[in-house]
């Protein structure tokens, strides 16, 4: 069995072309989709992350403002913000770039920002949607783990009935990846750093998704013969290059499919946002339509 790359980059430029056409087409209606990031303090990955998104919303032809803040915001002040743009019709999606600087409290702000222009994925309310089965078609899901979903759903990889292993267990990639693999019916074990002998369960997973933030923590004796890799992790390493949670080299030649660091799930992460943007201006549109505030 010889490792195939899942070639995210190539897959979330043609995600991007299809929602650039579809932001087209809402303009027609006078709907001009909106995303609005804000950014405090200036950490240098943040700042990469921030431009990145940016830089992608252009692409689809989303409009985007950036709100940068010094890191010695309140949390006073970094609430009357998101508050403003929760009241601002022309803003559609609200990002809080995290992490946030020492001091500010990011569940607190995951809280403050109104569901229905949560394009992260993050308010408890989408969060009860997507676990309850309630989030319907057009839901705000978190943006990782749906961009895996479409790239084995690209790969034809069905889920259907197979075990998946998900290592990792946070609230952005671990958890929201196993409901939405449940949700596809899989049968879904979840690993974390109090998991005993990792090995002995990765290896029982047709899907193996490696989130636990640790370098290469992955290698062969992870994953078995003809076994689907998704690598969430992203590491530089001292000599400036990048990997992932997976040791790609040792993992390619057993694996039927793995997706690469960098160039696999982190472009498709991006691609996920912009659709959620999309989402989200559809939504409040249909809404003010039809009179709702939700
Ligand atoms: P996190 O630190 O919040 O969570 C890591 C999880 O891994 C925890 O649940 C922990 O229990 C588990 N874990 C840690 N060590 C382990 C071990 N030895 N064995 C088994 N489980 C272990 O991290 P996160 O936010 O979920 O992100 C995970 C990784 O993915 C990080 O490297 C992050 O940079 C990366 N990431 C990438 C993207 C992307 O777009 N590509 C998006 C989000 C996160």
């Amino acid at each position: 069995m010889s490792g195939n790359r899942l070639d995210g980059k190539a897959l979330a430029a043609r995600c991007t072309q299809s929602l650039a056409k579809e932001v087209e087409d809402l303009g027609r209606e006078g709907i001009f989709p909106s995303l609005a990031v804000i950014q405090v303090g200036e950490d240098p990955a943040s700042t990469v992350y921030v431009g990145n998104k940016e830089k992608a919303c252009q692409k689809a032809g989303i409009r985007s403002q950036i709100h940068r803040l010094p890191a010695d915001t309140s949390m006073d002040a970094l609430l009357e913000r998101i508050e403003a743009l929760n009241r601002d019709d022309a803003v559609h999606g609200i990002l809080v770039q995290l992490p946030l600087p020492a001091g500010l409290d990011a569940q607190r702000v995951i809280l403050a920002i109104d569901p229905a222009k949560d394009v992260d994925g993050f308010h408890p309310v989408n969060v009860g949607a997507l676990w309850s089965g309630l989030a319907g078609e057009d839901a705000l899901l978190p943006c990782t783990p749906a961009g895996m979903m479409a790239m084995l759903e690209d790969a034809g990889v069905d889920v259907a009935g197979r075990h998946c292993v998900v290592v990792g267990r946070s609230n952005i990639v671990g958890k929201p990846m196993a409901a939405l693999l449940l949700a596809a019916h899989a049968t879904v074990s979840i690993c974390h750093s109090r998991t005993r002998d990792l090995a002995s369960i990765t290896r029982q997973g047709e899907v193996v998704v490696a989130a636990a933030g640790v370098p290469r923590l992955l290698g062969a004796e992870h994953i078995q013969p003809g076994a689907t890799v998704l690598d969430v992790g992203i590491h530089r390493l001292p000599d400036g290059s990048l990997c992932g949670d997976v040791d790609t080299q040792a993992v390619e030649g057993k694996a039927q499919w793995i997706s690469p660091v960098p160039g696999g799930v982190g472009p498709m992460t991006i691609a996920m946002l912009l659709r959620n943007c999309v989402r989200a201006a559809r939504r409040q549109a249909g809404n003010k339509a039809k009179g709702s505030s939700l």
